[in-house]
């Protein structure tokens, strides 16, 4: 069989990009924290910043508030940020309190906010000093996740990218997945792999500091998420090479990812077909079953989440919606160009945000679902739009061939949601546009 797409005649690869800069609406890089501690499990994050972002943190991870945290905030006080105070003395204290309290900690990542980089807090220089206080038993390092900026996956870009100068060298062949991913995923990527005989496999970021791959010029690396731009530049410039692939969203997505990763292996046919026939299967019938309310409807992505366009690439090839709009933070063609190649010329490719322009363009289309931020999903389910948190395509589990019906359900859901509502579904009681989720 072969497994290499058929790339329509013009694509989205070559197709002008529409760039604004204006308001923008999403949340900042500290947001990657909730999903990141969860991944590294001897890391603690300490976000240098104000109270603003303390009740991010706290809101969005809520359901840590029972356990030992992996996450903390050293609030910026007024006399902080008025230059009254040597703010480096007091995070040197803090730090201090914490290791002392938690000699679990192995790594320690003390992150940048909007707060500390308005007053040019160097956190690059706090963590040499407090590396050379607590090495070899912690290792601290340093990014930022500002919202000035950057958007909330960017964070695990940057976190990822600051592991980076600090990893081992290597000369061994080795494959680095990386990109963290919920524990069962990875799995289910490695057992793939490991079925095909591909080894050995390392990840990045890896579950506990000792695990940490070691990289050099023998290394070759395949990314997980399509917003890693950084970390894919740190690992490149420490000789890693990076296997080329549209991303493992959807059967075809992972199919490729896999297929790219198989022929750097040198891995034969029959076996590829052997490992894959099974669970790519249960893929297609997962989604036929799961995008029949999708075929045939036009979305539109504002952007959010960085997964905007190899997420078009499945909606357009495996689930039949037509794109009008595929907005990114940013674009990194050198990640996303396989999955341009994929997607049919047409729809518009936007980099930034000029939120009230864009939302004049939605409102001129009015796109059968929108996938936007949280802020602005409710304001346009009132004016009658369908739509679908981005938010949601991080938290929820939605790569490689087991996860594919979900994630065509993600999107599905929203459109039978509207069905059920509309008047004459819903009986004898007034329409109701506003919903919770
Ligand atoms: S880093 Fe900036 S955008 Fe994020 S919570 Fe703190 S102040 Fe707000």
């Amino acid at each position: 069989m072969n497994h290499s797409a058929r790339i329509t005649a013009r694509t989205c690869r070559d197709a002008p990009v529409l760039r604004q800069r204006g308001q923008r609406e999403v949340f900042c890089g500290l947001t990657g924290i909730i999903w990141l501690h969860r991944k590294m499990q001897d890391a603690f994050f300490l976000v240098v910043g104000s109270r603003t972002c303390a009740h991010l943190l706290q809101s969005a991870a809520g359901v840590m508030i029972f356990a030992e945290p992996r996450f903390g905030t050293a609030i910026l006080e007024e006399g902080d940020l008025a230059g009254m105070a040597d703010a480096h003395d007091e995070l040197d204290r803090e730090v201090a309190r914490l290791l002392d309290r938690r000699p679990d900690i192995r790594q320690l990542f003390l992150v940048g906010s909007c707060p500390s980089e308005v007053i040019k807090l160097d956190l690059a220089r706090a963590a040499e000093r407090l590396t050379q206080v607590y090495a070899p038993r912690v290792r601290v390092l340093n990014y930022s996740g500002s919202g000035i900026e950057t958007t909330f996956t960017q964070g695990e870009d940057a976190c990822l990218a600051s592991m980076v100068p600090a990893l081992p060298a290597s000369d061994m062949r080795e494959l680095l997945l990386v990109g963290a991913l919920p524990e069962v995923v990875e799995d289910q990527a490695i057992s793939l792999l490991g079925k095909m005989g591909v080894g050995p496999i390392r990840v990045l970021p890896a579950p506990r500091s000792a695990e940490m791959p070691g990289v050099g010029p023998n290394t070759v690396f395949a990314c997980l998420q399509p917003f890693l731009g950084t970390t894919v530049a740190a690992l490149q410039n420490r000789g890693a090479r990076m296997i080329r692939a549209p991303f493992p969203f959807g059967e075809e997505g992972t199919t490729l990812w896999l297929k790219a990763i198989a022929n750097e292996f040198s891995v034969d046919d029959a076996t590829f077909e052997r490992v894959t026939v099974a669970p790519r299967t249960r893929a297609r019938t997962a989604i036929t079953n799961a995008s029949a309310v999708l075929r045939g409807k036009s979305i539109f992505f504002m952007p959010d989440s960085q997964l905007e366009i190899p997420l078009t690439r499945f909606l357009v090839r495996e689930c039949g919606m037509e794109a009008i709009e595929i907005g990114q933070p940013y674009i990194h063609k050198g990640l996303v160009d396989p999955d341009l190649d994929l997607i049919p010329a047409g729809p518009v490719i936007s980099e930034g945000q000029d939120v009230d322009l864009q939302l004049d363009r939605i409102r001129a289309v009015r796109p059968d679902l929108t996938v936007c931020g949280l802020g602005l999903a409710n304001p346009l389910e009132a004016e009658g739009l369908t739509t679908k948190w981005a938010i949601e395509l991080v938290f929820t589990p939605v790569h490689f061939y087991e996860q594919a019906g979900d994630l065509a359900g993600l999107f599905s859901r929203p459109l039978r949601r509207r069905d059920l509502l509309k008047p004459e579904a819903a009986g004898p009681f007034p329409e109701t546009h506003a919903v919770a989720r």
